[in-house]
């Protein structure tokens, strides 16, 4: 007998939509990567083991048949993926990672797209490289997130991300990097570069008298937030919505 399929389906863009073709045994509505619960509370001892098994298996399955990575709504243990290449488009758009996740390291050759996606425990992107876009917008880092050494090819979107602790240590920028109205609540470790020289635009007030802060350049804007923290190193406590798009000099 032909077994069901999971009923999870997605529609927004990227990838326009998504219906997930996991088989589940029959009067099951949703597979293990679906199921809000499977990884709750005391399930997730439980099954953290399992799931990241059969994330590992799915990822190499979508890898050998040149597939994109589609891991959209999946709710996720604590993932290592340090060094991974990942050479396909990949979508992480609305999942949920309940444990430690380490792209440390890790290339993704296409577009990353992590839209909507929750990072409830520390997450490692130090010194990955995102070669096309990455785009995280809307995204909930509610542990520290960690892009210290990361290299961003393309657009890097940041865009309304709700950041709790996050180091950007060192970090290259060779298009634009959006963060308009992204929120910092507690640390934010800024050493942003720029092989392009950029400035700081408020998208949503035209007209607005625009501070003269965001007038700075990348690293100009790093120098002031150093001279004015009251940190010996270069951590730069903030709490506030910054509404800034970085823009080429004309
Ligand atoms: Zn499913």
């Amino acid at each position: 007998m032909l077994l069901p399929t999971c009923q999870y389906e997605w529609y927004g863009y990227p990838p326009s939509n998504f219906k997930c073709s996991e088989l589940v045994p029959e009067g099951v509505p949703q597979c293990t990567f679906h199921d809000k619960n499977y990884l709750k509370d005391d399930n997730y001892e439980k099954h953290k083991e399992e799931v990241a098994r059969r994330f590992r298996e799915k990822l190499k399955e979508y890898s050998s048949n040149n597939m994109p990575l589609q891991f959209i709504g999946y709710c996720l243990p604590e993932i290592s993926l340090e060094r991974e290449q990942l050479t396909e488009l990949l979508y992480f758009n609305s999942a949920t990672f309940y444990g430690t996740v380490n792209f440390s390291h890790a290339t993704f050759s296409e577009e990353a797209y992590f839209i909507g996606t929750t990072f409830f425990k520390g997450t490692h992107f130090n010194d990955a490289t995102f070669s096309k876009g990455a785009n995280f917008f809307e995204a909930k880092f509610l542990g520290e997130a960690h892009f210290s050494g990361a290299t961003f090819s393309g657009v890097a979107a940041f865009q309304l991300v709700k950041f709790s602790r996050v180091y950007f240590r060192a970090a290259i920028f060779s298009e634009y990097g959006l963060f308009a109205s992204a929120e910092f609540f507690k640390i934010a470790d800024l050493e942003l570069y720029s092989t392009k020289k950029h400035t700081f635009l408020e998208p949503n007030s035209p007209g607005r008298k625009i501070h003269p802060l965001l007038k700075l350049n990348f690293l100009e804007m790093l120098s002031l937030l150093k001279r004015n923290s009251t940190k010996k190193h270069t951590l730069v406590e903030l709490h506030f919505q910054i509404e800034l798009i970085f823009q080429e000099y004309s």
